[in-house]
């Protein structure tokens, strides 16, 4: 008999003694891979799984199989998997519930350190809605047509709406197919990189380290304003890979046009290739983003409070997750299902915006960042047009948002008139209405605001 065999029979024999959703949730995807000496090694779906038969079915298991293969003593449980598989852990929710926290902590952490990559953000995880449809579409070319198709590519879209997630795609996608050199960096660490570098003199190897690749994944490209030395080390870097037909893909909050401070020559490498936006998702892509992020967990959430989540929370995924993290860990500790009602008090804080308490210094120090420009340079009595429209964005978020009074935001600012408040808020709100790239840079300001 060969392993094959052997384990229907293992499973044939179980089957006659445990419930048949019990059979389905524990055994349906498992395997016998190869028996050595005294051990058995069978693979399972994940380490949900294998928590579970090494608790609950271990002597069983061993017991049975001995029956085939006298010499089996013991039994080893191998995760054939990352992911969890999704439709696997519906049958039986209490389990789920008492399982799910180690299951999460398992797919916490689990980064690899040589290309950064986080296995949780995958194509297969990644629900495609019209707000995305494009750069998923790119994304996915962009793995099948290494640095000939679209490159680089650059994704740009507001705060929490997946483009981590893609860009981590395409390299988890191509890690573990071919011998792919590649390394995903948020353009932070490429800056910290460089800069520990030349501190310990190490830049060569550095450059060595970055222009190897096959693709390189640079996330959050924003943040390169106003930083010389990245810019100069990134134009170089991209140069070399790129006449090598290696692949780039970057990622930022807003299109290249959009970002300050930067070199004109960087600028037109980044318009160089294809440039997909992320918009913001639509109620059927929300419910589907939380229908699946659900049954990621296990299924535990009823369809009323998914819905009642995407009815209320429209313009970030990062959001939509919090939401439904927060039920699901409210039924952990309850041990039981919860109801709509319930779960409409749980989620009120979190859902009310208003009630989040954002310092003022908050806003002049993010609309600062935004610019690129210095705070105090902002605050100052200047009427340099590139100062005047940030303060007076400054003003208007801090009556539009955080319901200042106009005496107060003059105050703030540096004891100010009141009326200059006044026209500063009716300005922008005018701004707003007439020019959509304008309001969609405050729309940005707003999510950057709310997330930290
Ligand atoms: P960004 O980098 O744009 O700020 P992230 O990629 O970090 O956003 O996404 C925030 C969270 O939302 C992540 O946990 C991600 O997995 C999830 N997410 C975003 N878009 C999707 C999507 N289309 N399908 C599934 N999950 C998504
Ligand atoms: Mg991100």
């Amino acid at each position: 008999m060969g392993v094959k065999e052997i384990w229907e029979n293992v499973l044939g024999e179980l089957k006659t003694t445990i419930s048949k959703a019990n059979f389905l949730t524990w055994f349906k995807d498992t395997m016998l891979e190869e028996v050595k000496e005294d051990t058995a090694y069978i693979k399972v779906p994940s380490n949900f799984v294998k928590e579970w038969l090494e608790e609950k079915y271990h002597k069983n298991l061993i017991k049975i199989l001995a029956k085939f293969i006298p010499e089996v003593k013991n039994i080893k449980y191998l995760v054939s998997n990352t992911g969890l598989k999704i439709n696997k852990l519906k049958k039986n929710k209490k389990e789920n519930i008492v399982f799910l926290k180690n299951e999460q902590m398992n797919l916490i952490d689990n980064i690899d350190p040589e290309t950064n990559l986080n296995p949780r953000y995958t194509f297969e995880t990644f629900v495609v809605g019209s707000n995305n449809e494009l750069a998923h579409a790119a994304a996915l070319a962009v793995t099948e047509n290494l640095g000939k198709k679209y490159n680089p590519l650059f994704i740009y879209g507001g705060v929490g709406l997946g483009k981590t997630h893609l860009l981590q795609a395409i390299g988890n996608k191509l890690k573990d197919k071919r011998k792919f050199k590649i390394k995903y960096v948020p353009c932070e660490k490429f800056t910290e990189e460089l800069v520990n570098s030349i501190r310990k003199q190490t830049v060569e190897d550095f450059r060595k380290n970055f222009r190897q690749l096959d693709l390189l994944l640079i996330d959050d490209v924003q943040f390169i304003t106003g930083k010389d030395k990245t810019q100069e080390e990134l134009f170089y870097t991209f140069n070399t890979l790129y006449e090598k037909n290696k692949q780039i893909v970057f990622t930022s909050d807003r299109p290249p046009k959009a970002i300050p401070s930067i070199e004109e020559r960087l600028r037109s490498r980044f318009e160089g290739g294809m440039i997909a936006d992320i918009g913001y998702p639509d109620f059927e892509t929300r419910l589907a983003i939380l229908k699946t992020k659900n049954q990621l967990n296990g299924d535990l959430v009823s369809e009323d409070i998914l819905r009642y989540i995407a009815n209320n929370v429209s313009k970030n995924v990062r959001e939509l997750e919090g939401a439904l993290n927060r039920i699901i860990a409210e039924i952990y500790l309850r041990k039981k299902e919860i109801t709509l009602e319930e779960a409409k008090k749980l989620l009120s804080s979190i859902l009310n915006k208003n009630n989040v308490y954002i310092p003022p210094q908050e806003v002049i120090k993010k609309v600062a960042a935004f610019y690129d420009l210095d705070e105090k340079l902002i605050l100052s009595h200047s009427r340099k047009k590139e100062l005047v429209k940030p303060r007076q964005v400054i003003m208007y978020l801090l009556r539009e948002e955080l319901r200042y009074s106009f005496t107060n935001i003059a105050e703030k600012l540096g004891h100010r008139d009141h009326t200059t408040v006044i026209y500063a808020c009716e300005k922008i709100s005018k701004e707003i209405e007439k020019n959509p790239i304008f309001s969609q840079e405050i729309t940005l300001l707003k999510d950057l605001l709310y997330n930290k």
